[in-house]
């Protein structure tokens, strides 16, 4: 089972020319504003402030690289990717449209982009933007999962009907999809098969209870081992805090 063991902060940019060049398999993480995703960034990686170092007033619109350093079977890195925020009801239809196309720019050029968690807060509704988000995936060919935050804010035995409900408003456009079992916690990666753009893995998650972390970290580590999926090389073994 993978670990998390060091996160530092890269850097932030708002196109291409900035985006830091590393080597290893970046993962995004995007969703609606005010949906868990600072607090999930803060939970994976056992940190208290992380995201927030990175999403000081004026930040919040630019795109934020962190290295993370964890120990699996080897010991190796990936990059976490911190995309703006949307749906904020005052922002204009031109600001939305800036975002879409900031985002549509980083996952066609990020060549270490190797896969993107969208959350959705498991009490909500998808959001149209949610669909446009998934469509723009799909259409890429980038592998991704659908966490569905604030888990704790549900009865427990309501959770699998609305990761159900999700998943079926997704097969209504044609997308395969599968709930992220609890065989998944255990240390094998026997319950996830290989990484698949066809097919939507989802799983409930709350920083709050500490739900749902090790399906997000075993989701990463199957496509950080995988051979077929989009991502520059990954280096195991690399000591990449240190340098
Ligand atoms: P972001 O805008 O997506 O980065 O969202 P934040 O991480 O800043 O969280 C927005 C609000 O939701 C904050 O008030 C958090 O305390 C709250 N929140 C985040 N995650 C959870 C969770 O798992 N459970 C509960 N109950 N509240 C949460």
């Amino acid at each position: 089972m993978m670990r998390i063991i060091e996160s530092k902060y890269i850097t932030s940019a708002i196109n291409q020319s900035g985006f830091p060049d590393t080597i290893w398999k970046d993962f995004a993480f995007v969703g609606r504003s005010n949906v868990g995703k600072s607090s999930m960034i803060n939970t994976l990686t056992n940190r208290k402030l992380l995201a927030k170092i990175a999403n000081k007033p004026g930040k919040t619109r630019l795109i934020n690289f962190f290295e993370i350093k964890y120990l699996a079977h080897v010991q190796g890195c990936f990059g976490l990717v911190d995309l703006p925020g949307y749906g904020y009801a005052r922002v204009s239809k031109s600001e939305k449209e800036k975002w879409q196309k900031m985002i549509n720019l980083f996952f066609q050029k990020r060549q270490q982009l190797a896969g993107v968690i969208v959350l959705i807060d498991i009490r909500h509704e998808l959001d149209p933007k949610d669909i446009v988000m998934i469509n723009m995936l799909k259409d890429l060919k980038i592998c991704f999962m659908i966490a569905a935050t604030k888990c704790d804010k549900i009865p427990k035995n309501k959770i699998h009907g609305q990761l159900k409900k999700f998943l079926n408003e997704l097969e209504k456009k044609d997308v395969q999809s599968e709930i992220a079992s609890d065989k998944a916690s255990n240390d094998s990666l026997s319950s996830l098969n290989e990484p698949s753009i066809d097919k939507i893995y989802i799983s409930e998650f709350s920083s709050l209870k500490k739900i749902g972390i090790n399906k997000i970290l075993q989701w990463i580590e199957m496509i950080i081992c995988s051979e077929t999926t989009r991502g520059k090389v990954i280096i195991h073994d690399k000591e990449c805090l240190d340098a």
